[in-house]
C-alpha cells in the first residue's frame, strides 16, 4: 500500500509561546525522504512532540514552512494533510470491538458499512489480529492494543504516520518485541514514519534516520550508525552513550597525525580527519567508544604499538553485564570513563577496584569532534 509523496521538509520552523519569551522549537531545518523511518530523539522538553503536532496540523508554527509531498501544509486542517497520528495512550474506544475501533476512522470519512468492514478486515489480517477482531480493547495485551492503534491510524492510508512515544507504555520485554514489529509494519506499509522517543536504543534500533535534538534545535541528524559511531559533539556523544569524551587542546599538528593535551592527561595522539584544519592550542573534544578501549595492568609497564593512544586511570567500579564487563575508571579528569571489556578477556586479567591501569585504544578509532 505505497501511497508516495511522503517526503517532508521542515524549513525554518519556529514555535514560540508567550509572545516570544519561550521557544519550544527554534529554527528547525530537516528533510525526511519518502518511506523513511525517522526518529526524533532528545530529552523531555526539547521540542519533539511540538514538531509532531505541527506536522499533524494540531498546532501552527510561529514561523517556517512544513512541506509534505511538495505542498506547504501550514494552515491546512489535519484531515487534509494525509497524515495520521498514533498516541502513547493508544486512545482506543473501550466500548468498541477491535474491528469497530479500526473501522471508526472510515465512518468519520463517510464510507459505507460494507466498505469499512472490508478494509478493516484487510488491515486486521495485516496486523495479525484476526482471531481477536471481536474483542474489546480491555481484553487485549499492551502489545495487541498497540497493533490496533497502529491499524486504526494506517487504515486512512496516510502518507506519513506520526508516532508519539508509541512504546513507552509497554514493559521492557514487550517494548523490544514491538519495536521490531513497528519496523516491519513500516516496511509493509511503505510510508514515512516519524517516531518521537527519548530512548536512545529505541531510535538506534529502529530508524533509518535519527534526529538528535536539544532545547528546540537539531544537534545532529543522520543514519543510526553515523550518530552512534561518529557523534559531532560532546552533547550527542553523551546523550547517545557508549562513548568516552575527552576535552583538551590541540598540541602538535604533523601530517595526518596530531596530538591533544589535557589538564588531566599527558599528550595523546589523535587522527587528523581529512578536510579538517586544526590549529595548535585550539580547544577540542574527542570521543572513543567504550568497546574500543583495552585495559592493561599498569604494573606490567606495557609497551604500546605505534598506532595506539592511551590514558592512565584507576579502576573505580566493576559491573558484570553478562556478555561484557563494565569497568569504570577515574581517568582523564572526566566524571565518567568506561571500558566495556569482553567477558572472557576480563577474567583473563581479573582487574580489581583500586588497581592502576592503562586505557589503550587505536588512534584511528578516535572520533575528533567540535
Ligand atoms: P518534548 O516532546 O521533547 O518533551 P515538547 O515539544 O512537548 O517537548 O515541549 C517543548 C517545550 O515547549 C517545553 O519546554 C514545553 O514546556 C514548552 N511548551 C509546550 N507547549 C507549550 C505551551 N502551550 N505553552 C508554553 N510552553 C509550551
Amino acid at each position: 500500500m505505497k501511497t508516495g509523496n511522503g517526503d517532508i521538509e521542515l524549513a525554518g520552523i519556529v514555535k514560540s509561546y508567550d509572545e516570544g519569551r519561550t521557544y519550544a522549537v527554534n529554527g528547525i531545518n530537516l528533510k525526511i525522504p519518502d518511506g523513511a523511518y525517522c526518529c526524533l530523539l532528545g530529552p523531555s522538553g526539547c521540542g519533539k512532540s511540538t514538531i509532531l503536532r505541527m506536522i499533524a496540523g494540531h498546532e501552527d508554527p510561529t514561523a517556517g514552512e512544513i512541506v509534505i509531498g511538495g505542498e506547504n501544509v501550514v494552515g491546512l486542517a489535519p484531515v487534509e494533510r494525509r497524515t495520521a497520528m498514533m498516541f502513547q495512550s493508544y486512545a482506543l474506544f473501550p466500548h468498541l470491538s477491535v474491528r469497530d475501533n479500526i473501522a471508526f476512522a472510515l465512518r468519520v470519512r463517510g464510507q459505507s458499512k460494507a466498505e469499512r468492514y472490508r478494509k478493516a478486515d484487510e488491515m486486521i489480517e495485516k496486523v495479525r489480529l484476526t482471531e481477536l477482531a471481536d474483542r474489546l480493547p480491555g481484553q487485549l495485551s499492551g502489545g495487541q492494543q498497540q497493533r490496533v492503534a497502529l491499524a486504526r491510524a494506517a487504515i486512512t492510508e496516510p502518507r506519513v504516520l506520526l508516532l508519539d512515544e508509541p512504546l513507552s507504555a509497554l514493559d521492557e520485554h514487550l517494548r523490544i518485541r514491538m519495536r521490531s514489529e513497528l519496523r516491519s509494519m513500516q516496511q509493509d506499509l511503505g510510508i514515512t514514519f516519524i517516531h518521537v522517543t527519548h530512548t536512545q536504543m529505541e531510535a538506534i534500533a529502529l530508524a533509518d534516520m535519527v534526529v538528535v535534538m536539544d532545547k528546540g534545535v537539531i544537534r545532529q541528524s543522520g543514519p543510526a550508525r553515523e550518530i552512534y559511531s561518529a557523534p559531532k559533539d560532546r552533547y550527542v556523544a553523551e546523550f547517545i552513550g557508549g562513548q568516552n569524551v575527552l576535552s583538551g587542546k590541540v598540541g602538535k599538528v604533523n601530517g595526518a597525525r596530531a596530538t591533544m593535551l589535557g589538564a588531566s592527561f599527558s599528550e595523546i595522539a589523535i587522527p587528523l580527519p581529512s578536510g579538517r584544519h586544526l590549529e595548535a592550542g585550539q580547544p577540542l573534544d574527542i570521543a572513543i567508544r567504550r568497546d574500543d578501549i583495552e585495559l592493561k595492568p599498569y604494573a606490567e609497564k606495557p609497551m604500546l604499538a605505534e598506532d595506539a593512544a592511551s590514558v592512565e586511570g584507576t579502576v573505580s567500579a566493576i559491573e558484570y553485564q553478562g556478555n561484557y564487563v563494565k569497568v569504570m575508571l577515574d581517568a582523564a579528569g572526566e566524571d565518567e570513563f568506561v571500558a566495556f571489556v569482553p567477558e572472557r578477556k576480563f577474567f583473563e586479567n581479573n582487574l580489581t577496584v583500586g588497581e592502576k591501569v592503562l586505557a589503550v585504544w587505536q588512534v584511528t578509532h578516535t572520533q575528533v569532534m567540535a
